[in-house]
């Protein structure tokens, strides 16, 4: 009968439901247990009592000792969230952040986002609940703004301070100023490696509380020669190490997702040739944008017989610890910026990473037994060529974006600013001179009423000041999108091999009129809105859907900071000189002026340059005259990415006080060329 089925049908949901709670405590129960094993557990006490006695602690911890998960945990259980102040960690990277938080809120066994979340740019994934709340540090940087005695917090921890970017030790100076006011407020400064004393001097002496790590011994490998390509050699040590070593799962050490994909290729089409002759290899790479549904597999464990192979960036070497790697292979390099005042070009560069940076990655494959790392450098090039330390980036980096920071927070004299290393005077000069011409600070060096509005967009001061200058030209809706495209990634279009001429064609279309990338990216998200956010139009077109779907969510939230600075939402209504123009307006310093060999010469620095290839701007024949870039990529030229064609006159109009007529002169080739043949006949 009906009610008999009825009856069948619930008690198999009760059933399922059971089964589904079982599974649940069991995971529980795991994940507790493997909490106590952690080398941070057996000193909570210890630590706690630390904490309740000082006010500031730095703490010191091998890698993948618990500090990050376990600590702001042990707090939350001590007490620390219960007069309703959260618990912040901040992280470098976003990815450590994000894959934290959903870690944490697993073993605490919360929905992430309600107790437990995590706030990066463009993303905030907590909610009122949030009492443990993992972040950028640029995130945190950015709530000093709203409030700048972090009255919501309890505890701050600054995390991962042996990285010492650029955003992190602004936020040092930050926290010890709070700290001094706010005697409520705990500190602890976290830091992977053993050269805490500088940390512990900045904060006037704070007790250093050391976990010690478990370190098993690691095997060193060089190479005997100095290697040609280390992609290559990476791809072939993977593979031997594979068919010859014993179990154990192996890290790569790559600079970048491109490098990380392309190995990752290699790797694939390499074993497929060798079938079942070798043990399965489950390639997992791990980089700054990897989608956030892909970046929970580098944790999962290998299925039985298969070997696992992480392939990431620096990200591994201290903000992410993934268990069970017995190999690592180290090329040697990383990313690194690199800024010059004198110019004011900034550029990310393939360089030689530090002794202490190969001897972090190095200790990665000995954390759960004796590891081996094979180094693909010789052992003199470890002990002559490689700097002991990597330079803090406060000393390589632009600052106009700090600076503006804390131009807003009231700080105005930068100089007597409490940095850990203070950056170098020509680069802060440099900072001041850049917001004066975006009129971001006047003349006295104070905030301007734009300068203002440009903070509170979460964006580079340029771009920011793009979006200011938009109001002017009445196009902020386009230049909302060109930003939130530029933010969302540079990966927008792909590129098949089978199909390269075909994509390449596709994506030429959106730069019609040949004006620039600039304008072919609206394009492009325009016609994404048209087609009502259509996957399959961006399969016909060659386009990320998952890149259009991040620059929506930019968008929005770009949208509502607008309302905030009381801009008004308006349409050039396909006027793209008047957008073109607004772009300008915040990106003037980035200008060339095309050669007669093709090449291009930036305007004010003469820095010879080269578009990009993956711009659209590459295949226009004839060239442009005269452009204007976003970035400078250095790889084996130097390179201008999203490049758009400019009026010279523009750069009057819009920068009369950057720029004066002589900037704009073109050297005529045919009268050098009569000069000399005038010389030669004299
Ligand atoms: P530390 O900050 O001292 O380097 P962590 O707290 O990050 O150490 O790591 C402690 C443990 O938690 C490690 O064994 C690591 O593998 C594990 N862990 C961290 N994040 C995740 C994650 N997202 N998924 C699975 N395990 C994780
Ligand atoms: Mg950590």
């Amino acid at each position: 009968s009906a009610a008999a089925m009825a009856g069948t049908e619930q008690d198999h949901e009760t059933d399922e439901l059971t089964d589904e709670i079982d599974a649940k405590v069991t995971l529980q129960r795991e994940l507790q247990d493997e909490r106590k094993t952690l080398p941070v557990y057996k000193f909570k006490d210890e630590l706690l009592k630390a904490i309740a006695e000082h006010q500031i602690i730095v703490v010191v911890g091998e890698t993948g000792s618990g500090k990050t998960t376990q600590i702001p945990q042990y707090l939350h259980e001590a007490g620390y969230t219960a007069n309703g102040l959260k618990i912040g960690c901040t992280q470098p990277r976003r990815v450590a952040a994000m894959s934290v938080a959903a870690r944490v809120a697993q073993e605490m066994g919360v929905k992430l986002g309600h107790e437990v979340g995590y706030s990066i740019r463009f993303e905030d994934c907590t909610s009122e609940k949030t009492v443990v709340k993992y972040m950028t540090d640029g995130t945190l940087l950015r709530e000093f703004l709203g409030e700048p005695d972090l009255a919501s917090y309890g505890v701050v921890i600054v995390d991962e301070a042996h990285e010492r970017t650029l955003t992190t030790d602004i936020l040092l100076g930050l926290v010890k100023d709070v700290a001094r006011f706010r005697p409520d407020l705990k500190l602890l400064i976290s830091s992977a490696t053993l050269n805490a004393e500088k940390f512990s001097d900045y904060f006037d002496m704070a007790p250093v509380f050391k976990i010690p790590g478990r370190r098993y011994k690691v095997d060193i490998h060089y190479t005997v020669a100095p290697e040609a390509d280390y992609v290559d050699a990476a791809v072939a040590t993977v593979l031997q190490l594979h068919v010859t070593q014993p179990p154990g799962d192996i890290l790569v050490f790559l600079t970048g997702q491109e490098e990380i994909e392309t190995v990752e290729e290699i790797l694939r089409r390499r074993t497929r040739g060798l079938g079942s002759k070798i043990a399965e290899l489950v390639i997992c790479p791990i980089y700054a944008n990897l989608p956030t549904e892909l970046q929970a597999k580098i944790f999962e464990p290998a299925p039985p017989g298969a070997r696992k192979v992480v392939l990431a960036t620096n990200i591994a070497e201290t903000s992410l610890t993934i268990d069970g790697i017995s190999y690592v292979v180290d090329p040697g390099f990383c990313k690194v910026k690199l800024y010059s005042p004198r110019t004011g070009t900034e550029s990310l560069l393939v360089h030689p990473i530090s002794k202490a940076s190969a001897d972090q990655r190095a200790g990665r494959s000995g954390r759960t037994g004796p590891g081996k790392c094979f180094r693909l450098f010789t052992e003199y090039s470890y002990n002559n060529d490689m700097e002991d330390e990597t330079v803090p980036e406060i000393r390589r980096s632009n600052l106009d974006s700090v600076v503006l920071s804390l131009k807003a927070l009231g700080i105005n004299d930068l100089v007597s600013f409490d940095f850990m290393d203070p950056p170098a005077s020509e680069a802060l000069l440099k900072a001041l001179e850049d917001l004066f011409a975006l009129g971001a600070l006047n003349s006295r060096g104070e905030l301007t009423k734009t300068g203002r509005r440009m903070v509170e967009l979460p964006l580079d001061p340029m771009m920011a000041k793009a979006i200011v200058a938009s109001e002017r030209y009445g196009c902020s809706e386009e230049v909302l999108t060109i930003a939130a495209m530029l933010s969302a990634g540079n990966a927008v279009f792909y590129r098949p091999r089978d199909k390269a001429l075909i994509a390449d064609a596709a994506r030429q279309r959106f730069n019609a009129g040949n004006v620039g990338d600039h304008i072919a990216l609206l394009n492009v998200y325009t016609e994404w809105e048209e087609s009502g956010h259509s996957a399959q139009w961006c399969l016909d077109h060659f386009v990320q859907s998952r890149t259009m779907r991040r620059a929506r969510d930019v968008r929005e939230q770009l949208e509502a900071l607008l309302e905030r600075v009381e801009i008004e939402r308006r349409s050039s209504a396909g006027d793209l000189d008047a957008v073109r123009k607004a772009i300008t307006a915040g990106f003037f310093r980035n200008t060339a002026q095309l050669r007669q060999d093709g090449s291009y010469r930036t305007v004010k620095s003469w820095r010879t340059v080269f578009v990009h290839p993956s711009s659209g701007m590459a295949r226009v024949e004839p060239p442009a005259r005269w452009v204007l870039y976003h970035e400078l990529v250095e790889t084996t030229k130097e390179y201008m990415r999203q490049v758009t064609e400019l009026k010279p006159e523009w750069l009057l109009e819009i920068a009369p006080h950057y720029y004066q007529d002589k900037n704009l002169e073109t050297p005529e080739p045919k009268k050098a060329a009569e000069a000399h043949l005038h010389c030669a006949t004299a």
